[in-house]
């Protein structure tokens, strides 16, 4: 048994089950045990392999959608530039790179980055030592100073912890972890019945809720309504609100049992855009997309760039480059390639006219 077991097993002893909600919180967030305050879990040697790890090309055009968002947005001085949970700080280097073309731009961005790893802030410090931008590092969202604010989240939404609530036939009972008689982690259900779901739904039918999440895009909307902004969310998901369990442990690039190694293995989500939108527009602010992200990056104009990088580079690179193209923006094989899996959608002020990437 690892540790992160030892300690959820006797808070379950001592306190009672916890929703499925805290013990995820516990297995990612833990400040000793939790799986990203102690690795870094990205690459081939890691667990899972992230799009700005695949190839620079997807932070350049993000840098450039950024760029391009903030013309758009009327060049607004002191402006913060802002990424949640950054990884090793890969997409923001590659996109500073591309913003130089725009001194106007770095001239008016302070880069902000949402990070509560220490092991990933090394990195990502590492990563950007050569960045010509101001870059700070914060915990938590609301922490950031005052301002327009140009927001990148790339597969973040997707490790924040849910809830599950299972239909039975007194009614909707929420999804606990508990201990079962020889002391091990099982899940269970409440007691109590849940009134407030009222959907209408066959027993054994699970709904997932993602509460951190809608609140966070409920405040990132404010924040843009009033001072003004665009946030883009890149995430695997799905775009209408719809019934299931889509909780997976992911560790050594292979599935793992969810409760059999807390801490050890990535636990994340598929991402309820709907759900962000609504929580997002009830804020006032204007939604852009969700489209896939094949769409968004060809819109970008990633075919054009991987044919450029081509020109300069050796046989062997220019296979990497139209293998990174095709994983990026493809749709054969949905664990390999990540163009139809991965929706993107913007968030942004009411005045913000359309961007790139969501033309239709
Ligand atoms: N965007 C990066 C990394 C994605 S992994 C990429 O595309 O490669 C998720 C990232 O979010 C990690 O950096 C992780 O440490 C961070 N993270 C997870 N939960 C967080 C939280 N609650 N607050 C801040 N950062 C968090």
């Amino acid at each position: 048994m690892n540790e992160l077991k030892h300690e959820i097993a006797a808070m379950i002893a001592h306190d009672g089950p916890m929703t499925l909600e805290q013990y995820m919180a516990l297995c990612l967030s833990h400040p000793r045990f939790g799986y990203y305050m102690s690795r870094d879990p990205f690459g081939a040697a890691g667990d899972f392999i992230t799009a700005p790890e695949i190839s620079q090309m997807f932070g350049e055009l993000i840098g450039v959608w950024a760029t391009e968002a903030w013309r758009l947005s009327n060049s607004p001085l002191s402006s913060q530039l802002i990424e949640l949970g950054p990884g090793r700080g890969t997409l923001m280097a590659d996109a500073l790179r591309v913003a130089r073309i725009s001194p106007e731009f770095l001239d008016a961005i302070t880069v902000a980055l949402v990070e509560t790893s220490p092991v990933l802030r090394d990195a990502q410090r590492e990563t950007l030592s050569s960045a010509t931008a101001q870059v700070d590092w914060y915990d938590h969202f609301f922490q950031i100073p005052q301002g327009p604010a140009f927001i990148i989240a790339n597969e973040f939404f997707d490790a924040l912890p849910v809830r599950h609530y299972v239909k039975t036939v007194a009614g909707w009972r929420e999804r606990l972890v508990g201990l079962d008689s020889s002391g091990a982690l099982t899940f269970g259900l409440s007691e109590k019945i849940e009134a407030g779901l009222s959907l209408t739904a066959r027993e054994g039918s699970i709904i997932e809720i993602c509460p951190t999440a809608q609140s966070l895009i409920a405040d990132i909307a404010q924040r843009l309504v009033v001072q003004g902004g665009v946030c883009l969310v890149i995430d695997y998901g799905y775009t209408q609100t719809s019934l299931g369990d889509s909780l997976q442990a992911v560790a050594h690039h292979s599935y793992a049992d969810p409760l059999d190694a807390p801490g050890d293995a990535d636990l994340t989500t598929h991402v309820d855009f709907a759900a962000l939108a609504r929580a997002a527009h009830s804020r006032g602010a204007k939604i852009l997309g969700p489209v896939t992200q094949g769409y968004f990056l060809q819109q970008l104009g990633i075919e054009r760039r991987a044919e450029a990088l081509a020109r300069k580079a050796t046989p062997e690179q220019s296979d990497e480059i139209f293998a990174a193209l095709d994983r990026l923006t493809g749709s054969s094989d949905s664990r390999y390639c990540m163009g139809d899996l991965f929706k993107v959608m913007a968030i942004a002020h009411p005045d913000t006219p359309d961007l790139p990437g969501f033309f239709e």
